[in-house]
């Protein structure tokens, strides 16, 4: 593939987890601006609207199904299990990846605005391969919501982990792009991170993050600290040093509060000390079950890097052949 680029065919891939409450207003207004898109040349008709059901538990199949036999341009896949939003996101993106020049990322709750997709594919056309949706503020979020992400980025940073600050899944991939994705086997997905490691030429896209349309978040606190702590154990090993030079840091003091203990019996004076005794027994143990977690941490990732499982396996896959959709003018 060069850098001189055709009309590509675009497909856009929304992980759904329960969505029923979204998914009307999102497809009439993806539908719209898939029509727009098509109409003005920007993108080839055989461009899709790809969902990817993330095993829901409610309607969401059933109105995923129902429209990509209805509508144009929408296409649905099931996956077998709820794999999460990552494993899920990745499996539309591979789906696609044979069958699309390029394909966007984004949220099924219209979080992430659809009018900078024409932008998205300019910078496509311009060359590049990957482009990463940046929040210009992120005043929708809680102050909660973004003071922890803002100090997760910032940690990532510390550790060295390449991440595009305020940057979420929305973004755009060439397929070649795509194809570098797939070469990248691991289990525990963290693609905001990976991503940048793929190279390639690369651009920004700023945008407003708007308010969900309907619906809850998906991420509740538990499964956003495990998913920035997923970011931190995948993509660096300091932690582990971390704890090394805690480690060397609190036997050379123990060594020096052990001197003070013995001359201070030399000296007779007898210290009561039960309270400290038992005290620094409860902070050694406390700091070893740190360590051992941490430590326990990173095998469980081997563990589950080694069994090599496969990262989501796809049900049905509903994929109209071109001339049985008739686009309605
Ligand atoms: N999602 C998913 N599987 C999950 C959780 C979430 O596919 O297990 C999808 C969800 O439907 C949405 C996207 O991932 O399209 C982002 O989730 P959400 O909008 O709830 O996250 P937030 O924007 O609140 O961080
Ligand atoms: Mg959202």
């Amino acid at each position: 593939m060069t850098t001189e680029r055709n009309i590509p065919v675009l497909y856009l891939v929304i992980p759904c987890y329960n969505e029923e409450a979204v998914l009307p207003e999102t497809t009439k207004r993806l539908t719209e601006k898939m029509h727009t898109m098509i109409r003005a040349e920007q993108v080839d008709p055989e461009s899709r609207i790809l969902y990817v059901d993330d095993g829901s538990k409610d309607k969401t199949w059933a109105i995923i199904s129902e429209y990509a036999e209805a509508i144009p341009y929408v296409d649905g896949v099931k996956l077998a299990h709820n794999r999460g939003h990552q494993n899920a996101l990745l499996a539309g993106l591979m789906t696609a990846m044979p069958l699309c020049d390029c394909a966007i990322s984004m949220d099924a709750d219209l979080q992430d605005d659809i009018n900078v997709i024409d932008r998205f594919v300019e910078k496509y056309m311009e060359g590049c391969d990957v482009v990463y949706g940046v929040r210009n503020k992120r005043e929708t979020d809680t102050f909660f919501k973004r003071t922890t992400a803002e100090g997760f980025y910032k940690f990532m940073k510390i550790l060295g982990v390449d991440v595009v600050f305020n940057h979420a899944d929305y973004r755009l991939m060439s397929r070649r792009a795509l194809e570098g994705l797939s070469e990248y086997k691991e289990v525990n997905l963290f693609l905001r991170g990976i991503v940048p490691l793929i190279g390639f030429k690369s651009d920004y896209v700023y945008y407003d993050r708007a308010e969900r349309f309907a619906g809850e978040s998906k991420y509740p606190l538990k499964k956003m600290i495990s998913f920035a702590l997923d970011g931190i154990t995948s993509f660096s090993v300091k932690p582990l040093k971390l704890i090394s030079n805690l480690g060397i840091l609190i036997s050379v003091l123990s060594i020096f509060g052990l001197l003070y203990a013995l001359i201070s019996h030399l000296c007779g004076v007898t210290v009561a000390g039960w309270t400290a005794i038992v005290a620094s027994i409860w902070l050694l143990g406390g700091l070893q079950m740190l360590c051992l977690g941490v430590v326990g941490g990173y095998i469980g990732k081997i563990y589950s890097e080694v069994k090599q499982r496969p990262r989501f396996l796809i049900e049905t896959h509903l994929k109209a052949e071109p001339e049985e959709k008739v686009l309605d003018e």
